[in-house]
């Protein structure tokens, strides 16, 4: 079949694959517990819902502004004030069909063929299929063993002639790492001076842990948000539990944004509109509940920080956001592949591998489940790798049997 060479290169989605992969072990009637999915498990908000709900039953559901239906785009510059202190205007402001769209379009917004961008390992799985896809290359600067944040002088090694951006995801997917503020005031700082855009995925910004915050990248320039090289990307997905509804927002000078509307014009019309309310709602309603979802994610760090550190061998940086834990498992196996492939198989716990984000010998594990499902898939997976533990224990209520040596 002929095929583009391009889209045939493009890589499928792990995580999805991943719980494919689960969904048919469940339906064979295996206990398995899904420790690779990244979302909350909580309802969405009220407000969302009412909000959505009321739109929806107007039955006035048509096309709406590419960029975004006005009262959104109020919410989110009223969002970007008080959590940035930055004030921008709606030109500024491109909403889009979930941040990974707005991230989508910001690449093909500001790249050219062979442009080069940089991203940090570990990161995100797509940002570099998003960048092939554009045409472009991805550059990964991986820092020393033992860290997840890379120097200034570690990423400058990697700029060149070609660099067109920079793409920081903090705090971070998969490692959960918050970056120091002194690194992103100098690759800001860095950015602006060399002209490389600087991509804030800011996706997780509100769920951090032990009294930090994570430092709004504004902060660190003086020019103005039409001549700043960084761009604010942010969502309701993670923050608000909302990963179905799709809806992602780009900040950033509004000669980027007029482009990014034609891209998405010739793409996707618009966003929903019925969706667009939902995050208005979000967005308007009780903050309350994102510090709840906070709270919650930080005791289910300090518990799985626990188990894992109870572990022979494995070694752990400690989370200091989101809801993964990207624990080093290289004592038990180099390709964490293969260690997934087995824990999936004999403990039933889908876990990703690390090499998917780019450091492989690590696995991700997401916290964003129950306490029971935390403590249960660890030691499961501390039985199905120790070879001195008991052919056949029960764990929780579920009956583990030792098949292979
Ligand atoms: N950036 C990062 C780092 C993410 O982890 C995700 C979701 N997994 C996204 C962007 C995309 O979020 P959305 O659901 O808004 O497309």
């Amino acid at each position: 079949m002929s095929l583009s060479t391009l889209a045939k290169s493009i890589a499928e989605s792990p995580t999805l694959k991943l719980n494919e992969e689960a969904q048919k072990l469940r339906e064979r009637g295996e206990a398995i517990i899904n420790m690779g999915v990244g979302e909350p498990k909580n309802k969405a908000p009220l407000n969302a819902i009412l909000s959505s709900a009321a739109r929806l039953t107007t039955g006035d559901i048509k096309y709406s502004p590419t960029d975004g239906i006005p009262s959104l785009k109020k919410a989110i510059l009223r969002y970007t004030e008080e959590n940035y202190d930055k004030i921008v205007r709606p030109e500024n402001v491109i909403v889009s069909s979930g941040a990974k769209q707005s991230i989508f379009n910001v690449l093909y917004t500001i790249l050219n063929p062979q442009d080069e961008v940089i991203v940090l390992a570990p990161y995100w799985v797509s940002y570099p299929e998003m960048i092939k896809m554009c045409w472009g290359v991805p550059v990964v600067v991986t820092p020393e063993d033992g860290r997840f944040e890379p120097t200034l002088a570690e990423v400058e090694e990697r700029v060149s002639q070609n660099t067109k951006a920079i793409i920081l995801n903090s705090p971070n997917n998969p490692s959960g790492w918050l970056y120091s503020e002194e690194f992103v005031a100098s690759l800001v700082d860095f950015c602006e001076r060399r002209d490389i855009y600087l991509i804030m995925d800011d996706i997780y910004h509100k769920l951090v842990f032990d009294g930090r915050t994570t430092p709004s990248a504004y902060k660190f320039t003086n020019k103005d948000i039409e001549s700043t090289k960084v761009i604010v990307i942010n969502g309701i997905s993670k923050l608000y539990g909302m990963t179905g509804f799709r809806i992602g927002w780009a900040v950033a000078p509004k000669q980027i944004v007029e482009v990014m509307t034609n891209v998405q014009v010739q793409t996707t019309s618009c966003t929903s509109v019925v969706l667009q309310a939902a995050a208005e709602g979000a967005l308007n309603g009780l903050q309350s509940l994102v510090e709840t979802m906070r709270l919650t994610m930080e005791n289910n760090r300090d518990v799985i920080v626990q188990e894992l550190r109870s572990f022979t061998g494995v070694k752990i940086i400690e989370p200091r956001g989101t809801f993964y834990a990207f624990p080093d498992f290289r004592a038990y196996n180099k390709s964490s592949v293969e260690l997934a492939r087995f824990l999936l198989k004999k403990a039933k716990v889908v876990v990703v591998p690390g090499k998917e984000f780019g450091m492989e010998g690590h696995i991700r594990l997401s916290f964003a489940v129950t306490l029971k499902d935390i403590t249960e898939s660890i030691a499961r997976i501390k039985w199905a790798l120790d070879p001195n533990s008991p052919n056949e224990i029960y764990i929780g209520d579920r009956k583990l049997v030792r098949d292979w040596m």
